[in-house]
């Protein structure tokens, strides 16, 4: 009796090592990606952008820019900086990550 508690402790210890993932940063969820395994390098893809830029003419003739507003009418991609995978649905876990 006591033998069979002792096994089942043990398989019990195994499992949680195996459930355990290896994270480097323990509680963080980093993305990566499942083609290439890149998870430093991303890049942003904005489709339809329309850039407006004020400036003011100064007394010379010269502009100076003071302001920019840019507008995205098209799709936000989100990509593998390696291999360029499409990982979009990746995306809204990338802007909640960005600081
Ligand atoms: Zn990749």
């Amino acid at each position: 009796m006591r033998e069979k508690n002792q096994l089942k402790r043990n398989r019990t210890a195994k499992r949680f090592i195996i459930a355990k993932k290896p994270l480097y940063y323990p509680g963080t969820n980093r993305i990566v990606c499942p083609y290439c395994g890149n998870d430093e390098d991303f890049f942003e893809l904005a489709e339809n952008v329309t850039i407006t830029t004020r400036y003011i003419q100064n007394e010379d003739g010269s502009f100076t820019p003071v302001a920019d507003d840019t507008q995205v009418f098209g799709e936000i991609k989100f990509n593998c900086g390696k291999c360029g995978a499409d990982l979009t649905k990746y995306h809204k876990h990338f802007l909640e990550m960005l600081f």
